[in-house]
């Protein structure tokens, strides 16, 4: 008998039972692979498999917020991390890790934990009662992804991802752009009608940005995304751009109803901003959903006007990806609000990474291990990386605008005052360091032993 269910055993659904199962909970974990069914990514039976690259990313805790994120889980005891870092290969400042070596690690750690049972099934329905997490990632199988619509509302539930790139605020150049809403107009917040950035665009510009969009090299659809379904809502800017030289201009870059500042007049095409997460230091480009390369994004986005050093936070991709309207739907601990017996984790949430995913399992089985033990676990602040991680999925972002997101530094309060961009990074790491202390409730000298060592 157990106490808890969690249905996946990838990223997420292992660092889950992992941190349950260290806090004495009987856990049984749920997963399909090994049943002769797998995702299309998936290529494996082995648990935790890594899907595509090898990479954890940086692994710089001071400079970088995945590093930050790394060094928190760490601090927490993750199976991911310790299984990382016991299969690394060499990657630099990065931390890569051999995936098989990897896989088998973490397996081998769930096989051999006395309050782990790993079952091979598939489930096709959430659960009506009983303690249970979801981690079924990305790909979730299709029959307990239609049980899940059911349960939050099919318009709560996205299976695809489309996403218009995302900039930071403070790289925005605002002598070149400006705030305004098209006809001046305030939207239903009741705003001052200037909630946009606009970044103008003469003809000679605009003309150039098309013929870059046209030869620009663009990623392919995998075989098995074609089938899903795609919407004229999310069509590429690319798509856009083959139908004719003006669709764009009539489209997202329409400049009608907005007077340039500078020039008392319509610029001959836009390219707007809107604000992305409620600390609004992200921005969203506005309808920029793109299959573009990476690469080819950052160099094409730096060419509009007030962009030239644009920070990306996301760039745009389009891809089949399951994720729930996380801000809408769950409580500060993970909890689906409508069932309060089902916590969900993992990529599914609308975190985007193999260390984001990690990470909010790890949250998901602390905080379920604390409930189960008749505590509360207080969320961790928003300074730090996993409070920072939890605070975009469970309420930081707008709820009609939720999409998948890395962890970065744009999800972080600002930090106050004007710093050299290096410094300014080691600000945040800093005051992370403080506040994760601060809610682990270790002792300045405990920690002092502990950097000693
Ligand atoms: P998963 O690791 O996918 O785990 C979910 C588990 O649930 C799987 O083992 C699956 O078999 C199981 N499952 C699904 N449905 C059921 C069911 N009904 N019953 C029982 N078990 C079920 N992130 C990166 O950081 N780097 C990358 O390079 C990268 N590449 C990606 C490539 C692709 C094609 C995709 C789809 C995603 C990629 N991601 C990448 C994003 C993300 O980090 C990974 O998908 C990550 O594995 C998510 O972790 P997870 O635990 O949420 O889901």
């Amino acid at each position: 008998t157990h106490q808890i269910h969690i249905i996946g055993g990838g990223l997420a659904g292992t660092e889950a039972a992992w941190q349950l199962a260290e806090a004495g909970m009987k856990v049984r974990l749920s997963e399909m692979r090994g049943t002769g069914e797998r995702s299309p990514a998936h290529q494996t039976d082995g648990l935790a498999e890594l899907v595509c690259s090898n990479s954890f990313r940086s692994d710089d805790a001071e400079h970088n917020a995945v590093g930050l994120l790394h060094s928190e889980m760490r601090a927490l005891g993750s199976v991911i991390m310790a299984c990382a870092d016991a299969h690394k290969v060499p990657a630099g400042s990065a931390l890569a890790v051999d995936r098989d070596g990897f896989s088998e690690a973490v397996t081998q750690r769930l096989l051999a934990h006395p309050n782990i049972e790993i079952v091979r099934e598939r489930v096709d329905a959430l659960p009506a009662s009983g303690p249970t997490i979801v981690a079924t990632g990305p790909l979730t199988a299709m029959a307990l992804a239609e049980s899940i619509g059911a349960a939050t509302g099919s318009d709560a539930l996205a299976f695809f991802d489309a996403i218009a790139p995302i900039v930071h605020r403070d790289s925005i150049d605002m002598d070149v752009a400006w705030m305004a809403s098209r006809w001046d107009k305030s939207g239903a917040d009741g705003g001052d009608g200037k909630d946009y950035i606009n970044c103008p665009m003469t003809k000679e510009q605009y003309l150039a940005f098309h013929q870059d969009l046209l030869h620009g090299e663009k990623t392919e659809f995998r075989e098995w995304e074609k089938d899903t379904p795609y919407f004229e809502g999310c069509m590429p800017i690319e798509v856009m751009a083959e139908r004719g030289v003006d669709t764009l201009r009539y489209g997202p870059m329409k400049p009608v109803g907005l007077d340039d500042p500078r020039t008392g007049r319509w610029p001959y095409a836009v390219v707007q901003l809107r604000q992305d997460n409620a600390l609004g230091t992200l921005w969203n480009m506005v309808g920029f959903q793109t299959k573009l390369k990476y690469a080819e994004q950052v160099r094409l986005f730096r060419t509009i006007p007030g962009l030239e050093n644009a920070e990306f936070a996301r760039l745009g991709g389009l891809h089949r990806n399951t994720f729930i309207n996380s801000p809408q739907l769950l409580d500060r601990t993970l909890r689906l609000k409508k069932a309060l017996h089902i916590r969900f984790a993992g990529q599914i949430t609308g975190c985007e990474g193999y260390v984001e995913s990690s990470a909010v399992g790890l949250l998901a089985g602390r905080f379920a291990a604390a409930e189960l033990l008749g505590q509360m676990l207080a969320p961790p602040p928003v300074e730090t990386a996993l409070g920072a991680l939890l605070g975009h999925i469970t309420g930081g972002a707008e709820v009609d605008l939720y999409q998948p997101m890395n962890v970065n530094f744009g999800l972080f309060p600002p930090v106050e005052g004007k710093a050299k961009k290096a410094n300014r990074k080691r600000l945040y790491t800093l005051r992370a360091e403080q506040a994760f202390d601060r809610w682990l409730g270790r002792a300045p000298v405990e920690k002092q032993k502990e950097d000693a060592a």
